[in-house]
């Protein structure tokens, strides 16, 4: 998270429960979804908006830069090319190079490839459209990175029944279909869910031998090695009051509000432009916001308003619905008093917000433990 923007959740429990058109989206996906196995599901978020249609708002309007096109012919000359191309993670922007070679000095054999197309926060749709849409891309992507790391197995995570026959690997590929918790998209998380490996979420999951990339990535290593420096993004842009979502491709310094009126149109004059992580973590957009590699949603949403602590009323949801499992109740009303959070549970929070979105009394929790306050 960028620690300079005030991060907030759009949606809640209690707004959605009163919002006619989630409640539709959230009763269609519940009725498609599969049993739990294996994991707890403590939080359980659906999404927010449904696609307008299938097209993409591409607005980026020939501006590839482009470096060398002869393929790469060793796994050194692959990384340097991936480095040189700018390629970095769409969630916390690390690098791609740094992963692939922690991935190569710690993983002597072969390894596990995870493609992470699991669409974490409630409002994003693009990592679906682009299992959908994008199959040729991720597949030559794919293809690049088993022509130069070994892997014992592939998997392709998703809340989707893919079809794999789609994609024309030179491996196979496992399609994971993951179930409507949250965090799905957690990148410790998800490899507990697909390998039952629990790995201390401070640690790089490549020293384990095990390499996870966003979809987006896997795409962007595919371009870099064709020579495309990676200088844009897909993102959703939703209009959270109408529930309606669209797909965007846009470079990396646009303008937010340019690029939010050009994907939604003019926006009605009680909703705010907010950007982020997506509906759980947004903050609101000041006019010289620009996009970055960390913007996957873009939003016209209603102001959120919030409760003090001194409305908390101790009943211990935000514990419960903690995905790990994190002793919080009690300290946010405290916090009010004055009282500190303690610094090893501001250090565990993975920031995900569940706490905010199921507060009883309507308080942003996830913002005081944080904050340590
Ligand atoms: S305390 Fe942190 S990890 Fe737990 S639900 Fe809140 S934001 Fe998520
Ligand atoms: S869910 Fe909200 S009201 Fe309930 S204990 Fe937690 S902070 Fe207090």
């Amino acid at each position: 998270m960028d620690t300079s923007k005030d991060y907030m959740p759009l949606i809640t429990y209690r707004q959605i429960k009163r919002q006619k058109s989630v409640r539709a989206i959230h009763k269609e996906l519940k009725k498609q979804e599969r049993k739990s196995r294996l994991f707890d599901f403590r939080t359980k978020l659906y999404k927010a908006a449904k696609l307008d249609n299938e097209r993409l708002f591409d607005l980026t309007a020939d501006q590839k830069q482009s470096i060398q096109t002869a393929p790469s012919e060793n796994i050194d000359q692959f990384i340097s090319r991936i480095e040189n191309s700018n390629v970095i993670g769409m969630g916390g922007g690390f690098p791609a190079a740094e992963k692939l070679k922690s991935f190569m000095s710690h993983c002597k054999g072969s390894g596990i490839l995870i493609i992470n197309a699991a669409e974490c926060e409630p409002g994003l749709l693009h990592d679906d459209w682009l299992i959908r849409n994008r199959q040729a891309e991720i597949s030559y992507g794919i293809n690049i990175l088993s022509r130069h790391f070994k892997f014992e197995k592939i998997y392709l995570a998703s809340k989707q029944n893919l079809d794999t026959s789609l994609f024309t690997t030179d491996s196979d590929i496992i399609a994971y279909q993951l179930d409507y918790f949250y965090p799905a998209g957690q990148e410790h998380i998800l490899i507990n869910q697909i390998l039952g490996k629990q790995i201390d979420h401070n640690a790089i999951p490549a020293q384990y031998g095990i390499l996870v990339f966003n979809v987006q990535t896997v795409i962007a290593i595919g371009k870099a090695e064709q020579g495309e420096i990676m200088s844009s993004r897909y993102l959703t842009a939703a209009n959270l009051h109408t529930s309606r979502a669209v797909v965007v491709k846009a470079s990396f310094g646009s303008n937010i509000l340019k690029t939010s009126e050009a994907a939604l149109g003019n926006k009605a004059s009680y909703l705010k432009v907010y950007a982020g992580h997506g509906a759980m973590s947004a903050y609101k957009v000041e006019s010289a916001d620009i996009i970055n590699a960390q913007t996957s949603f873009i939003a016209y949403a209603q102001a959120v308003s919030f409760a003090d602590t001194s409305a908390c009323i101790g009943c211990g949801t935000c514990q419960r619905k903690c995905p790990v499992h994190l002793p919080i109740a009690g300290l946010i009303k405290y916090a009010g008093f004055g009282q500190k959070i303690p610094e090893h549970i501001t250090r565990e929070c993975i920031a995900c917000g569940a706490c905010s979105y199921f507060c009883k009394a309507g308080i942003d929790t996830r913002k005081y433990i944080l904050r340590g306050m």
